[in-house]
């Protein structure tokens, strides 16, 4: 983020703090924001760049990856993100081209 941003955000939190109006504690795009990074910090050993490349060049399949546990999850777009796994339940299924881009 860069520092004017901050700024502004923190001095428009200041501002609805002295007006008295509920400021929220996170963002859900903040949220989502950091759910990201959390999955893509801990990807599953199992999805090497091999096998995401793998999958991204056969698209037809549209194969997705859960990041928590990395079961393959079939039908999913390939810019998905945070999809529910069918396996272990995280919103932690990407799209196999969403992964490439970190795992290559
Ligand atoms: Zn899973």
């Amino acid at each position: 983020m860069n520092p004017d941003a901050e700024r502004e955000r923190l001095a428009g939190l200041a501002r609805s703090l002295a007006l008295g109006e509920p400021v929220p504690a996170i963002t859900p795009a903040q949220a989502r924001a950091q759910l990201r990074r959390d999955h893509f910090a801990h990807i599953h050993p199992s999805i090497t760049g091999e096998r995401v490349t793998d999958a991204v060049e056969h698209q037809f399949t549209s194969l997705g990856f859960c990041l928590a546990c990395g079961a393959e999850a079939e039908g999913c777009e390939p810019d998905a993100r945070q999809y529910e796994c069918e396996s272990c339940g995280a919103a932690a299924v990407y799209g196999a081209e969403e992964i490439l881009i970190a795992v290559a």
